[in-house]
């Protein structure tokens, strides 16, 4: 199957193939004829199959026919959870229709407002928009009354970070008749709910099995004490030369922190978190993807705009807090057919979290040690009660959210204790330590560089 064949019209032909696309991906065999077809869509796909070409594509194809200038109006609006994923979006819409004469324009927090509606009155046929910025633009007066196609990406991701409201109070400004093109990476109740209030009659397109990550990423984790991951994490980068590395922290904090560390082991780092201003986390971004800073660690607000070609690896450095973030996550590598690499590395507290984990991906991850970096037996959690916690990972309907809210799993993570005798269990409390600490044990790191497990 070729693009000719989808029914695409020459300039974007001579878009795609300037870009390299030689074949359609699957997802963008399903849904380019849908869409010129006017249909609304419902489609749930993998990060990293070619969905923003699935969508950009035929909807550049319906808006080709500009009026002039003066009479022009928005006639579709893109909107996407995070600033990354709507600037990603609008540079391969620019890339797209480079041999037309749509205009597209991006609407994200973090840039002046009035600079934006200056831009908007210049001729704007497309906006590629987060929600929040969206909405205080229609708050100032952004006429919607034209609207052709409204394309919701990541509509999964948008309702986990709260944006139900912002996308509510959007929809009874369009116009009756527009199509909507709903994409999701992954399946949940909510996104459901939403598709009913947006859609009408949709088609609905399944290319891949619920919550499963790319098939040609090779999954692995790596069993270490917290307090030896980021000498595990310098050592893997530095024995292993990986070229570039994504590494994923769970909170901003832990982010900072390991940065430190890292910089410490002499590596090249950056660092992408929702405390960074947008031209720090775009120059950050630039910075990786011209190979200037070779590790990038990131929390997982910036997991979903990142779009780095050929990204060989992913690490988790800490296992996200909502399991389905892991799948978005390990989908920055893999992307697109090529091969990917996506590391965990587990400590005491998350050998449970990595059964949610398993549970929305539908297979098990193999886990493995690396010499040098084994975890110490005689360690325990401080707030368990292990028992009671194993019992609950053996019920499959105790739903992991609730439990990440409220759980000794999640709520009483920095506590470690070591044991001296595994039948001691009573007395564990006493023995708590203070607060989990990231240490670079850099004796230990240089010492065991000649071996590892894989
Ligand atoms: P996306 O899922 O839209 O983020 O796309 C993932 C990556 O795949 C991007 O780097 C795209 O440029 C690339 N891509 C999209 N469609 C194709 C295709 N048909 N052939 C090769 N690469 C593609």
């Amino acid at each position: 199957m070729s693009f000719e064949k989808l029914g695409l019209i020459k300039p974007l032909l001579g878009a795609i193939k300037e870009l390299g696309f030689e074949h359609p991906t699957v997802i963008q065999k399903r849904a380019i004829p849908l869409v010129l077809a006017k249909e609304d869509i419902f489609a749930t796909a993998q990060t990293g199959t070619g969905k923003t070409a699935a969508f950009g594509l035929p909807l550049l194809q319906r808006l080709r026919n500009t009026t002039a200038n003066e009479d022009r109006a928005i006639r579709a609006i893109i909107v996407s959870p995070t600033r990354e994923l709507s600037i990603q979006i609008f540079e391969d819409m620019k890339d797209f229709s480079k041999h037309m004469s749509v205009e597209c324009a991006v609407l994200v927090g973090g840039k002046d407002l009035e600079s934006q509606q200056k831009l908007l009155k210049t001729g704007i046929d497309i906006i590629i928009a987060t929600p929040g910025r969206l909405m205080e633009h229609v708050e100032k007066g952004l006429d919607l009354s034209k609207i052709e196609i409204f394309v919701l990406d990541e509509a999964d991701r948008m309702l986990d970070m709260g944006f139900a409201k912002e996308i509510r109070k959007v929809h009874p400004l369009l116009p009756k008749r527009h199509q909507t093109l709903l994409f999701a990476a992954t399946f949940s109740d909510k996104v459901r709910k939403l598709s009913k209030l947006l859609l009408t009659k949709p088609a609905f397109i399944e290319t891949s099995k619920k919550n499963s990550t790319v098939d040609t990423i090779n999954q692995i984790a790596y069993m270490v004490d917290a307090d030896k991951k980021a000498a595990l994490l310098a050592y893997l980068i530095g024995s292993r030369n990986y070229p570039q590395v994504l590494v994923f922290t769970r909170t901003k904090a832990s982010a900072d922190t390991l940065v430190l560390e890292l910089r410490k082991d002499g590596l090249k780092c950056g660092i992408i978190h929702g405390d960074k201003t947008q031209a720090n986390r775009q120059k950050t971004l630039n910075e990786f993807k011209e190979g200037k800073i070779k590790v990038l660690v990131a929390t997982d607000i910036a997991s979903r705009g990142l779009d780095i070609e050929e990204l060989p690896y992913v690490i988790n450095y800490e296992l996200p807090s909502v399991p389905e973030d892991y799948v978005h996550r390990v989908g920055r590598t893999g992307r697109a057919g090529r091969d990917g690499e996506a590391i965990s590395l587990l400590d005491v507290y998350e050998k449970f979290d990595i059964k949610d984990i398993e549970r929305v991906i539908g297979m098990k991850i193999p886990k493995e040690t690396v010499a040098g970096f084994e975890p110490d037996p005689t360690l325990r959690r401080a707030d368990t009660d292990e028992v009671k916690l194993k019992n609950e990972h053996k019920k499959p309907e105790v739903k992991y959210h609730k439990r990440n809210m409220k759980s000794p799993s999640s709520n009483k993570r920095a506590e470690v204790i070591k044991k001296t005798d595994a039948s001691k269990k009573t007395d564990t409390k006493k023995k708590t330590e203070p607060k989990r600490k990231i240490v670079t044990n850099k004796k230990t790191f240089s010492a065991k560089k000649s071996k590892t497990s894989k």
